[in-house]
């Protein structure tokens, strides 16, 4: 029956014929629809909000406003590529079929922010001998590291440090932080700020709308008792979808500033670049300032790539802080 259902459904909307996408397409129809329903009931109900935004129309202009910003930016990150390995490999391919060769410069920027840049230069080219994605990723590991442990068992490509494979994606990603069912798609490299943004924007939403159901309460309670069980039931699912949101922000906030990634975090002790650091050192934090500025603005490449830092630099970031580390504000 479900089949044929599928069936029909299928062959009128191409777009619905995956269970997986249909699923996904579901989900993104149930926030959509939760959004409306917090705003439009208060819209239905709250008569003096109706007065305020005769008086004050730029009040609800701003809200609306903030509405649909959250709404555009949960479908954009929603659409955006967390950074595949793959798509990474073939721009990499890419420009070694095209120049010849690849030149991989560790240059005194890169290498002070902990990364790689690999640019295409004929002539550093020519001294240093052709190069392959293989070859690319080997420069960021620790001299001697074995192939076969940074291998892919899914895709058999090789990983670069961070990146991990996704089982809902079927593919490997750069910087993994972890798979958003709510978005369907992957948290990494290069929509980990949207992600960010994303969570802020939604955050901002709800704690205004918490503040129109409170003074809603305040100001009309008492006039339909139904009413104000409904207004009170909202604003209470309200209240903890809210807390949850303000956890997450503060979580990723925490996340950013140090350079770690959930997966990371969560799976320090499983992950063989990070079992022998000691805890509460942050092997690719470069600063708080230098962590924020690569998450906002430096990571826009995809072969932007970062390197597991050495044992010199794990033990330097492990030395005990001092009063003149603190007046060199070396935390930043
Ligand atoms: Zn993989
Ligand atoms: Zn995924």
């Amino acid at each position: 029956m479900m089949d044929l259902v599928s069936g029909r459904f299928g062959r009128y909307f191409p777009c619905l014929a995956d269970p997986a996408r249909r699923s996904s397409i579901g989900l993104k129809a149930a926030l959509v629809a939760l959004h409306l329903v917090y705003a439009g009931v208060l819209f239905l109900c709250d008569a003096d909000l109706i007065q305020k935004t005769k008086r004050e129309p730029w009040y609800t202009a701003l809200y609306v406003a903030l509405f649909v910003v959250t709404l555009i930016q949960y479908f954009v990150t929603a659409g955006s590529s967390p950074g595949f390995v793959i798509d990474a490999m073939r721009a990499i391919n890419e420009a070694d079929t095209l120049f010849g060769t690849i030149g991989v410069a560790k240059h005194a920027a890169s290498s002070k922010n902990g990364s790689l840049n690999l640019t295409v230069d004929s002539s550093q080219s020519a001294r240093s001998g052709s190069t392959s994605w293989s070859k690319v990723v080997m420069e960021l590991y620790p001299p001697g590291t074995q192939i076969r442990t940074f291998t892919c068992g899914y895709c058999s490509i090789e990983q670069p440090p961070r990146a991990k494979h996704c089982h809902d994606c079927d593919k490997c990603v750069l910087q993994f932080d972890h798979h958003c069912v709510w978005l369907g798609t992957c948290i990494g490299q290069r929509n980990h700020c949207r992600f960010w943004w994303y969570l802020c924007e939604e955050t901002a939403l709800g704690l205004w709308t918490v503040i129109l159901y409170c003074s809603y309460l305040k100001t009309s309670i008492a006039r339909a008792w139904w009413r104000d069980v409904i207004m009170i039931l909202l604003l209470i699912t309200l209240i903890i979808a809210l807390i949850f949101l303000l956890l997450l922000l503060l979580f990723h906030s925490y996340l950013i500033l140090t350079n770690q990634t959930t997966y990371e975090l969560v799976r320090r002790r499983r992950i063989p670049y990070l079992r022998s650091v000691p805890e509460r050192v942050y092997p690719f934090s470069q600063g708080i300032c230098r962590n924020l500025y690569n998450f906002c603005c430096a990571r826009t490449s995809i072969t932007d790539l970062e390197r597991l830092p050495t044992a010199l630099e794990i033990e330097e970031k492990s030395r005990p802080y001092t009063c003149c580390d603190f007046l060199t504000c070396r935390c930043c």
